[in-house]
């Protein structure tokens, strides 16, 4: 019996790998995971002209660096199975992107065959790829292939017998310019001295790893003697720099190959593509990302304000109408400071909610916002979640509840927990009128920055409280996520303007219902007992508040304040009519000139009680939610207090600081 033929399948997602797997060995493969991590792992065999191929369809990955635990896998199964033959399926329409895999294959000194897949519609678009130029540019061998059509599997298997029974000829290197090339030397030499690492690693691919920064490579040497000198000899470098400039050189490589390759392939990068290349850089992504987030806030501001001082003068005639036209008290009082109100209070924000997700389904829709999560995707995963993650993260912008639903499309349960965990710290659509409000009040033309602010706080917590659950409470690796980026549309209006609507609605619903209903039990509370006055601190309301005031009057937060926080466990928007019932002037400008006249109100306070409010236990929906979800009291009950105190720790602070400086 002849010898066994290891043959590892790599590839960037969606190139027809699976398909050419499956066309290569027929029905005979076995699905496993690989071990310690759910990707899954598919071998199979082959018999081809006497010998036994051993197939393994390696994860879907862009390059091989450290970043995901897919691209780890693959390359460990390079490094460690060190299969006789590896082949690179490649979207024949798309070389550009594919090639850099290539390039890493050829430093890891893999013996390589490309499947050069999809050629059906790369001669469709009349690319016309020089296939033996490309071979001897690189050294490697390279067949077209339909893997869905089967052409081209015959030419595979015959190519992968051919490379095992003849010597391979050398691969192509890429060199990385004078400087590089001699620090790769350098600790070439270094790593040469011990000898079971020469056996099992490529030493220049090792070095080129370890110039990078590679943590992953740098744990292959814990156990080496060596490992000391290597330390040494990195610890004057800035990896990050060489990390860039090794990948300019290899994307200028194949900037140059292309060209000799196929004359009409390198033309044709998408403007998507482009576009991609910008919004997605490893530098400018975040910025971007933030930037336009912040540009939603100013514009949120600047388009609702004319619109919020119409709704503002018809609440203010309404209560004027109401209560000079019913003559019997405690009715006049319950229409106009109750009820009239408190809902004024609130819905003197639907233009901002309207404009506020309008613009997010704009984001969404354009394709932009995957854009977000695939940004996010190596910083979630270095704070122990995954990309995916994000997503229902930023549906959290919105409203907790769906987006605590929405981590049902996360397959691992403890990414699942820290992710239902971690959402409320995102701001809710609930949240903005509180802020609104106080930011409009003590922050003037700033306003829309210090939302802005608030809102990457909350991010900021999210991920910093991700980092420690994960740590603390649900040990282990987030799972490896790929994320494929749709391609750009036009953004559909009607969709941005339907998808406004649906959460509009939600938001005016949520007015009709337990925002009635709490600003009338906020009023009952503030109307009696008989004689005391209205909402003052002889009501029942004010004495529940001085009840209260102890818990955060090392805030600096009054009694009114604590009674508009505790109502705020209702649904956030309350906190604003409770305010306005408090100080019994409605909402808008007589609340704000109200809460300015207030000494005890100081802007210091006021963005206090606005990070509070973000970071506080979330409304009761979305307590109720994570309860079901979690399937679980404790985690409840610890996600309510978690959050509570972090509120009270970070609310103390932002008041300290900001009484030093504002
Ligand atoms: P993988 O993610 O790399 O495993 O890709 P799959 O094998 O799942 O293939 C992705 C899609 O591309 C499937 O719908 C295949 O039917 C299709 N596909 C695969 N090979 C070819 C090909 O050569 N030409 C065309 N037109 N489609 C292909
Ligand atoms: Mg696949």
């Amino acid at each position: 019996m002849a010898e066994k033929i290891k043959v590892a399948v790599a590839g960037n997602p969606n190139v027809g790998k699976t398909t050419i797997f499956n066309a290569l060995t027929g029905a005979r493969q076995k699905v496993g995971n690989w071990p310690g991590v759910t990707v899954e792992k598919k071998v199979g065999t082959k018999k081809h002209k006497g010998h036994v191929l051993e197939i393994v369809d390696l994860p879907g990955t862009y390059s091989l660096t450290a970043y995901s635990a897919d691209e780890v896998v693959a390359r460990d199964y390079i490094l460690d199975e060190n299969p006789d033959v590896v082949m690179q399926v490649l979207d024949s329409t798309n070389l550009e992107r594919n090639l850099y895999l290539t390039s890493q294959l050829l430093e890891m000194g893999t013996n390589l065959i490309l499947a050069l897949n999809m050629s059906d519609r790369a001669e469709m678009r009349g690319d016309d790829i020089a296939i033996q130029r490309l071979e001897s540019l690189l050294g490697v061998s390279a067949i077209k292939t339909v893997a869905n059509e089967g052409t081209g599997i015959e030419a595979l298997l015959d190519s992968i017998v051919n490379k095992t029974e003849n010597k391979p000829p050398k691969p192509h290197e890429i060199g990385y310019g004078k400087g590089v090339e001699e620090k790769i030397c350098a600790l070439e030499e270094i790593l040469g001295y011990d000898q079971e690492l020469s056996k099992h690693y490529p030493l220049r691919w090792l070095s080129v790893k370890l110039l990078e920064g590679d943590e992953n490579a740098l744990s292959k040497l814990s156990s080496s003697n060596i490992k000391g000198k290597v330390h040494d000899y990195l610890s004057d470098f800035d990896n990050e720099e060489y990390e860039v400039e090794m990948a300019d050189k290899r994307y200028e490589f194949i900037g140059t190959l292309l060209p000799q390759v196929c004359t009409t392939c390198a033309e044709d990068v998408s403007p998507s593509d482009m576009v991609d290349k910008v919004v997605t850089n490893k530098y400018l992504g975040i910025p971007i990302f933030l930037t336009l987030m912040w540009g939603m806030f100013e514009l949120t501001f600047a388009f609702a304000t004319p619109f919020m001082e119409l709704i503002d003068m018809f609440f203010g005639w309404l209560a004027g109408a109401v209560t000079s036209n019913i003559e019997t008290a405690w009715l006049a009082s319950l229409l106009g400071d109750g009820i009239i109100a408190g809902v004024g209070a609130v819905l003197l924000f639907v233009p901002n909610i309207f404009i506020l997700f309008f613009a997010i389904a704009l984001l969404e829709s354009s394709g932009y916002m995957a854009r977000a999560a695939f940004i996010m995707d190596k910083l979630m995963y270095t704070m122990g979640l995954q990309g995916k993650s994000f997503i229902p993260m930023l549906m959290g912008f919105g409203c907790s509840v769906p987006a605590i639903m929405a981590t049902r499309t996360l397959e691992d349960e403890k990414d699942r927990l820290i992710t239902m965990l971690v959402t409320p710290f995102m701001s809710c659509g609930a949240r903005l009128p509180v802020y609104i409000l106080l930011a409009g009040t003590f922050f003037g033309r700033q306003a829309g920055s210090v939302i802005f602010g608030l809102y990457v706080l909350g991010i900021l917590v999210a991920i910093v409280s991700a980092k420690l659950f994960r740590t603390f409470l649900a040990r282990g690796q987030p799972s490896p996520f790929i994320m494929e980026l749709p391609p750009y549309t036009k953004p559909l209006l009607k969709d941005s303007l339907r998808h406004m609507w649906n959460e509009g609605y939600l938001y005016l619903r949520k007015v009709g219902t337990v925002i009635i209903g709490g600003v009338v039990l906020i009023w009952l509370l503030a109307y009696f007992p008989q004689g005391a006055e209205y909402g003052s601190a002889g009501s029942l309301i004010g004495s529940l508040g001085k009840l209260l005031e102890p818990l955060v009057a090392p805030l600096g937060f009054d009694w009114k304040i604590a009674v508009a926080l505790v109502f705020g466990f209702v649904a956030k928007e309350i906190v604003v009519g409770s305010l306005g019932t408090l100080y019994g002037t409605g909402g808008g400008e007589a609340l704000s000139s109200a809460l300015m006249a207030d000494p005890g109100f100081t802007p210091a306070i006021a963005l206090g009680l606005m990070v509070f409010t973000l970071l506080y236990v979330p409304c009761i929906g979305a307590v109720a939610v994570i309860k079901k979800e979690t399937g679980s009291w404790k985690w409840m009950f610890f996600q309510a207090a978690y959050s509570t105190a972090v509120a009270w720790i970070l609310a103390l602070v932002t008041v300290l600081v900001g009484k030093m400086i504002l």
